[in-house]
């Protein structure tokens, strides 16, 4: 990485020089970030204040009522630590969670499913901040949240993705009462340009600076979050029905962040950490490369090249799909799967030329690579692969300080929007994380109690052979694994610079019969020698909203944000170069 070319163009969404740098989806965000660090913050200190800026700004990307997944690098410790702060199910779930209670049929994912208080799992993401500041923070969480506060009650200039997440969502937010009155002013989504402010959450996390988390796990947070699950806001006649949860008073109260080792991936050299389970991302991403070290993609022809990729992706999610859940609940024969003579008998399975579009790929069996000296006496066969849909909302920010600590955060509240229900006079979205359960079982993924939803959340940290370190990480669902493996392979086998690996148009294959691109690489060379093997492309409006960074071993740092999808975000450094 050391030697690749910068881009040369001033935009917002490149930054270079030295000190700290952040990058995040929205300007006022990574400004929030970029003020903790010059006033001697460290990268979590960054990271928590930029997180609760999104919250205010991308109200339907993320914020409190959802959960997430931190990566964080320590210099002084050369420690890598990952937090879980995923949602979690109420302990009143049950396998019929997504079940219609009179027919017993699936409910339709949209608007039923996600509309729902059987999606509301607890919201981790106020734990996760409090955890990451307490432990390896040096502000404490009123400090960090004061400039949102700032933000949310001054108020901010409504731009085009707001307006039009508002838009996306308009008949599931005129359901409810609060959402309607918030986000719908005359029934319609704020004007572009307008300006909005959100008083009820400023005065949130107000409670939470003055009380600590207490209030939202045990205090009046916790009671109004509960209440609205079990009796959600509807307007008096909805137009879909909207069931109540199970959560409770004790299911917030048990919560508990959970501190895991990352997944490491070793891929030509460099290391890539990021987020194990109950997360398939750091798993799957390095599936996929563990798969591609058998290929010298840099020498080859690159649609043969992409191929590999495309084919790399379908044998992956076959194993994700059929293997991975949260490990409190499940024994995921994770040695298994990322043992190197499994992956071998894996390769051989990746075929010439795409297989028939109604083909679903097999998932291999990792199981007797697990060299387990007291194996599961169950049988397992892999249920058929899943027609599931999985959503695509939330975020992705990094950082870095001038100390060399680095912090990867993805962030989420599952659909753009969340369940679409406002907690009446706290200001804040509820997620409906649970509708990423298979809802069928028996599956690895199926709902219980207690249990968090697998997700496909890919923060990612990486260690390169020249000593740079690299962060990374996209929203936008199960493509957030090929996006993160897309980044990957562009930065390490292609040899691009950070923003351009992160601009590059993606493909994502998920044993699906289609292989989805960012419109218009269907019409390159690339995407017509892709047809040519076989390959249906299905062009998307865009795939994926990434940010990184590359911290140079003589302190020099690159910021990168996406500088078109999802409207472009914004990175910035703490004394330019
Ligand atoms: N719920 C998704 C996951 O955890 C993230 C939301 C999204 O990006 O769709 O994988």
């Amino acid at each position: 990485m050391t030697n690749l070319p910068l881009a040369s163009q001033p935009s917002l969404a490149i930054a270079q020089g030295r000190g700290g740098a952040v990058a995040t989806v929205d300007e006022r965000a990574t400004q929030v970030g970029i003020d903790v660090l010059k006033r001697g913050g460290n990268a979590v200190d960054a990271a928590v204040a930029a997180a609760a800026a999104v919250g205010v700004t991308d109200p339907f990307s993320a914020g409190i009522g959802g959960g997430g997944f931190m990566v964080i690098y320590l210099k002084q410790s050369d420690r890598l630590i990952t937090l879980d702060g995923r949602e979690q199910a109420p302990a009143s779930t049950t396998v019929e969670l997504f079940r219609d209670p009179e027919t017993e049929e699936l409910l339709p994912f949209w608007p039923h499913r996600i509309s729902s208080g059987r999606a509301v799992g607890v919201p981790g993401t106020v734990l996760e901040w409090a955890e990451a500041l307490n432990r390896y923070g040096t502000l404490s969480l009123a400090e960090a949240l004061q400039p949102a506060i700032a933000l949310a009650e001054s108020g901010f200039e409504v731009d085009h993705t707001f307006a039009h997440q508002v838009a996306l969502n308009q008949s599931r937010f005129a359901a409810f009462t609060t959402t309607r009155a918030l986000y719908l002013p005359g029934g319609q989504p704020p004007a572009v340009g307008s300006r909005f402010s959100n008083p009820d959450l400023a005065h949130t996390y107000r409670l939470l600076a003055e009380q600590g988390v207490n209030t939202f796990y045990r205090g009046q947070i916790a009671a109004a979050i509960a209440r609205t699950v079990q009796h959600p806001p509807t307007v008096a006649e909805p137009p879909f029905p909207v069931l109540p949860g199970g959560l409770t008073l004790t299911d917030l109260d048990r919560y508990e962040v959970r501190v895991r080792p990352p997944t490491v991936t070793p891929y030509r050299g460099y290391t890539l950490y990021s987020m194990g389970l109950p997360s398939s991302g750091g798993l799957t991403t390095g599936s996929i490369l563990g798969l591609l070290a058998g290929f010298d993609l840099g020498a080859s022809d690159p649609t043969k090249a992409w191929h590999t990729v495309i084919e790399a992706e379908r044998l992956a999610f076959a194993d994700r799909n059929a293997y991975l859940g949260d490990p409190e609940y499940v024994d995921v024969p994770v040695a298994g799967l990322q043992s190197a003579a499994y992956l071998q008998t894996r390769r051989s399975h990746l075929p010439d030329r795409a297989p028939a579009v109604d083909i679903r790929v097999a998932p291999g069996n990792p199981l007797p690579y697990q060299n387990d000296p007291s194996p599961s006496l169950t049988t397992y066969q892999p249920p058929a692969p899943s027609t599931e849909p999985e959503g695509g909302s939330t975020t992705h920010l990094v950082t870095s300080d001038r100390w060399g600590n680095i912090v990867s955060y993805t962030f989420t509240l599952e659909s753009i929007g969340g369940s679409g229900m406002v907690v009446p006079g706290y200001g804040f979205l509820l997620n409906n994380e649970l509708t990423d359960f298979d809802p069928v079982a028996p599956h690895p993924n199926a709902p219980e109690p207690g249990k968090r939803p697998r997700s496909s959340m890919a923060p990612t940290i990486a260690h390169s052979p020249q000593g740079d370190w690299l962060a990374f990480g996209s929203p936008g669902g199960p493509t957030i694994i090929t996006t993160v493996a897309g980044l990957a392979v562009n930065l390490i086998d292609f040899g691009l610079a950070m923003p351009e690996a992160i601009a590059a148009p993606r493909l994502s294959q998920r044993n699906t019969g289609t292989t989805q691109v960012d419109s218009g690489l269907e019409q390159t060379a690339i995407g017509q020698g892709l047809r040519a093997l076989g390959h249906e492309l299905e062009p998307m409006a865009e795939i994926g909203a990434a940010v990184g960074l590359v911290v140079r071993p003589d302190g020099e740092m690159i910021a990168a944000a996406e500088p078109q999808r999802r409207g472009g975000g914004v990175a910035m450094v703490v004394r330019p170069q």
